[in-house]
C-alpha cells in the first residue's frame, strides 16, 4: 500500500516535472530578452511586458491595459496565429498603401509599445507618414510617444501640430494634423476606437483597421480589417508590401478589389465560434 502510494506519488512529481519543463521566465523581467523564446507563451508573455513597460515610460494609458486584455482573449480564441483570411486581408493592405497617394499610419499608446520599430519598417516599406493620435491626448504622452517613435528609427512623427479636425467628434478626440490624418487618403488604424472610425469613414478615407476582435464597430467599417494581433499584423503588412514593391498599379488594383471585408469578418467570427480550445 505505501509502496503503491510512493510509486504513484513519485510518478505525479514526473508528470508535475513534464509539466513545469517549460523553460523558466523571471518574475519581473527588466528587459524583453529576458523571456525564453522557446516559451509556449512567449508571445503573449513578450506582449505583457511590452505593455507594462510602456505604462512605465508614459506611453500606454491604464485603460491600454485593459484593451490589451480584451484583445489577448481574442487571440486566444483565435489560437494566437494569423489566419489565412487574416494574411489576405494584410495583402491587401499592402496594396492599399502602395497605391495610396497619401497614407498614414495612425499611432496610440498601445501600438507605440507594442510595436513601435515594426511601424517605422511598415511606414518605410509604403512612404506613410507616422501620426500619433490618442484617445485620451495628453501633451506628455504626445510627447513621450513621439519620442519613444523617434528612438526606433522615425524620423517625422506628425500628431503634435493638431491643426485639423475629424468632423462629428468632441474636441480633443477630433484633433489630428492637417497634413497628417486629415489629407489622407489611406490610414491605418490599429486599435482605434469605434466612434472614430466611422467618423473617419465618413471623411471618405479608406481604412485599414487592425483589430482583433470581427465584432468592433472599427472592424466592421473598415474597407479592410485585419484581425489579428497587431505584433504579427503590422510586420505581415510590410512582408506583403515589400514584396509587391515592383507590382504595377493594375495588379495592386486586382488584389483590392479581389478582398471581401465582410467574408474576411465572417471567416474570423467563424474560427473563433468554431475553434478548438485545446
Ligand atoms: P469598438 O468601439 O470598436 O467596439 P472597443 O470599445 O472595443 O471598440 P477598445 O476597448 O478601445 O475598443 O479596445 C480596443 C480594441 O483593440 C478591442 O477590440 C481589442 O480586441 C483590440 N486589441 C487589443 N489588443 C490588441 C492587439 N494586441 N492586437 C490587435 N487588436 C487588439
Amino acid at each position: 500500500m505505501t509502496d503503491d502510494a510512493g510509486v504513484d506519488a513519485d510518478a505525479e512529481t514526473d508528470a508535475n516535472d513534464e509539466r513545469t519543463a517549460d523553460p523558466e521566465v523571471p518574475a519581473d523581467p527588466e528587459h524583453e530578452s529576458e523571456i525564453p523564446e522557446d516559451h509556449p507563451r512567449y508571445q503573449s508573455l513578450l506582449t505583457r511586458h511590452r505593455i507594462e513597460h510602456g505604462v512605465d515610460l508614459g506611453i500606454t494609458s491604464k485603460q491600454g491595459l485593459i484593451a490589451e486584455g480584451r484583445g489577448e482573449a481574442f487571440d486566444y480564441l483565435l489560437g494566437e496565429e494569423t489566419l489565412p483570411s487574416a494574411d489576405t486581408a494584410a495583402r491587401a493592405a499592402a496594396a492599399h498603401l502602395l497605391l495610396a497617394e497619401h497614407p498614414v499610419l495612425s499611432v496610440n499608446g498601445n501600438v507605440a509599445a507594442l510595436v513601435p520599430g515594426e511601424v517605422v519598417a511598415l511606414a518605410e516599406a509604403t512612404g506613410a507618414d507616422i501620426e500619433v493620435n490618442l484617445f485620451n491626448r495628453t501633451d506628455e504622452r504626445m510627447q513621450a510617444i513621439a519620442d519613444h517613435l523617434r528612438e526606433h528609427g522615425a524620423d517625422d512623427v506628425k500628431g503634435l501640430t493638431a491643426d485639423g479636425r475629424i468632423p462629428g467628434l468632441s474636441h480633443e478626440r477630433a484633433k489630428v494634423d492637417a497634413d497628417g490624418i486629415g489629407g489622407a487618403d489611406v490610414v491605418v488604424v490599429p486599435l482605434e476606437d469605434g466612434d472614430r472610425a466611422e467618423a473617419l469613414g465618413a471623411m471618405g478615407k479608406t481604412e485599414i483597421v487592425i483589430d482583433l476582435n470581427p465584432m468592433s464597430r472599427s472592424a466592421q467599417v473598415a474597407a479592410v480589417p485585419i484581425v489579428d494581433n497587431i505584433i504579427r499584423a503590422v510586420p505581415n503588412v510590410t512582408r506583403h508590401a515589400e514584396e509587391l514593391a515592383d507590382a504595377s498599379d493594375e495588379e495592386l488594383r486586382e488584389i483590392v478589389e479581389a478582398f471581401d471585408p465582410e467574408a474576411a469578418l465572417a471567416d474570423a467570427e467563424r474560427a473563433i465560434r468554431e475553434g478548438d480550445l485545446d
